[in-house]
């Protein structure tokens, strides 16, 4: 049996448990909801200040170059490159990440189409991919008009198989949104090469959460969010990355003036630049831009490595308490136990899911719902401690025991 003492012990112990004092969270809140929208750290209010009254207010328009904003998304890039294993000059942060998805997706379809794979016309990706990633790649094979199609796979077992003569790009999300499932990234990007494919990899749920090292698995073109994990508020930019081996062939059709060779010759024919400001397309939002910089800050304090490990032993223990504690109600496991497998959320399945996530949040227990009927909790090692997870499986028994959820509740817009 572990005890709420076995929890505080463990804190006592953690080496990251200091971290949680840079991020400022409400009293009485249980936040699991990191792997949607990422805490705030501490800094970033300094530094929102900084950059709206100094940069903005008082240094005007020369902060596009005394303030280093011209130079942010490559400057962040660098920044991020180690968290996802990537190189200084391989990654920007910029745009969204349905937006980097496309340009992703259009340079990979673009590098076969030159190659001795051109025939080949098929975008396939997961069924249960998140849906604005399905559909950008359906919106970007009817645009094409040049007979591309997405192909949605049901099962990772049909994976290797449907990755077939015709495929052209396999797209996948490396940790599902849904059920915290995680690729073998190396081990499928070897398959995809095999069969001669080019792979896309979105890092929504992975980039901050779990190690990755997309130049050791030889991977091609990769997108990412950075208001999840990385905590760099709502809306922040997203990041695309492009290995050094793609860069001179990369072309993306959103080929805004950003990512011109000389943006302010101002000449009236695109000319892309060098490296990765290829991804670039226009002006960013700097504000929000600036944010993701305090995210990325904590992580230089804490390695990957160390916070995989506390993410698993989070997820772990979550999974044991539920079972120990709630184990008389309807609850399902969707998460693979197998921590290879795992990303850092676990999720279960309710019949009153919506309900009893709603009743929850309304506890200060902040996790949120995913159709159908799953219960998704994210744990974000840099704020969350063994303490927190005993106290949010005990709102939970409490919850469930006392059937203290309405059924009826209505819904928002965003769940
Ligand atoms: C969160 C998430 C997105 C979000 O895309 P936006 O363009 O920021 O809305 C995309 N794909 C996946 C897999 C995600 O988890």
């Amino acid at each position: 049996m572990i005890t709420k003492q076995d929890c505080v012990a463990r804190d006592a112990q953690d080496a990251l448990a200091p971290l949680r004092e840079q991020f400022d969270l409400p009293d009485g809140v249980i936040y699991l909801d990191g792997n949607s929208l990422g805490a705030r750290p501490k800094a970033a209010l300094a530094r929102a200040q900084e950059v709206i009254a100094r940069e903005w207010g008082h240094d005007l328009i020369r902060s596009w170059n005394s303030a280093g904003w011209f130079d942010m998304p490559r400057r962040l890039g660098d920044r991020l490159a180690p968290l996802i294993g990537g190189k200084a000059g391989e990654v920007v942060v910029t745009d969204t990440t349905s937006l980097n998805l496309f340009k992703a997706l259009a340079a990979a379809v673009h590098l076969q189409a030159q190659g001795p794979n051109a025939a080949r016309k098929v975008i396939v990706t997961e069924r249960s991919n998140f849906p604005t990633d399905i559909y950008m790649a359906q919106g970007l094979a009817s645009w094409l008009e040049r007979g591309y199609s997405v192909r949605l796979v049901d099962s990772v077992d049909e994976l290797p198989a449907a990755v077939d003569a015709d495929c052209a790009v396999l797209m996948l999300t490396h940790v599902n949104y849904r059920t915290g499932y995680q690729h073998d990234m190396a081990a499928i990007t070897a398959h995809a090469h095999a069969q001669g494919a080019v792979t896309v990899w979105d890092l929504a749920h992975s980039a901050g959460a779990v190690p990755v090292d997309l130049n050791g698995a030889n991977a091609d073109f990769a997108v990412g969010c950075t208001y999840k994990y990385l905590n760099g508020g709502p809306g922040s930019p997203a990041f695309i990355w492009v290995p050094a081996r793609h860069q001179a062939s990369f072309t993306q059709p959103l080929s805004g003036w950003w990512g011109h060779a000389a943006p302010f010759a101002m000449a009236p024919d695109f000319a892309p630049c060098d490296g990765i400001g290829r991804a670039l397309c226009g002006t960013q939002p700097v504000v929000s831009l600036a944010m993701v910089e305090c995210g990325l800050e904590v992580f230089e304090q804490a390695g990957m490595n160390a916070i995989r490990a506390k993410s698993l032993a989070l997820t772990d223990l979550f999974i044991a308490l539920v079972e120990q504690r709630c184990g008389a109600h309807p609850l399902g496991l969707v998460t693979p136990r197998e921590h290879a497998r795992r990303g850092s959320q676990v999720s279960f399945t309710h019949p009153h899911g919506y309900a009893v996530m709603a009743a929850l949040i309304g506890r200060g227990v902040i996790g949120d719902y995913r159709e159908p009927a799953i219960m998704r909790f994210g744990f974000t090692p840099l704020y969350t401690s063994f303490a927190d997870v005993w106290d949010a499986v005990e709102i939970l028994r409490d919850v469930l025991d006392c059937e203290a959820y309405d059924i009826h509740a209505s819904r928002g817009a965003v769940t």
